[in-house]
């Protein structure tokens, strides 16, 4: 198996793992055994993430990009009229139109 991904800590291996799996994409966390036990995280250290099958890496690349684009460009949306309205915006700010569906 190959590494397709450093998560930062144990944490976000599992998160990403979880991410994965709901995608159909199956990995292995070979390296969380090293933080069993101990009380301070080892430096140097990123939790791997091998694929299992690597004929599903193009779409486990996208899915890690998706992952990693900041939340702001996820969630802005933008209206027919052209202007671009914050997640927190049901309409556009400025033509009231409704906010279509993803
Ligand atoms: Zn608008």
């Amino acid at each position: 198996m190959n590494t397709l991904y450093l998560a930062a800590d144990p944490v976000e291996a599992h998160l990403l793992r979880d991410y994965l799996a709901a995608r159909g994409i199956e990995v292995a966390l070979p390296d969380l055994h090293a933080w069993g036990g101990r009380g301070d995280l080892p430096v140097n250290l990123y939790p791997r993430l091998l694929l299992r099958d690597e004929s599903q890496r193009p779409a486990a690349l996208a899915a890690l990009a998706e992952w990693e684009r900041p939340v702001h460009d996820r969630d802005d949306w933008r209206c027919a009229c052209g202007e671009t309205s914050p997640t927190t915006f049901e309409r556009c700010w400025a033509c009231g139109n409704e906010r279509p569906s993803p």
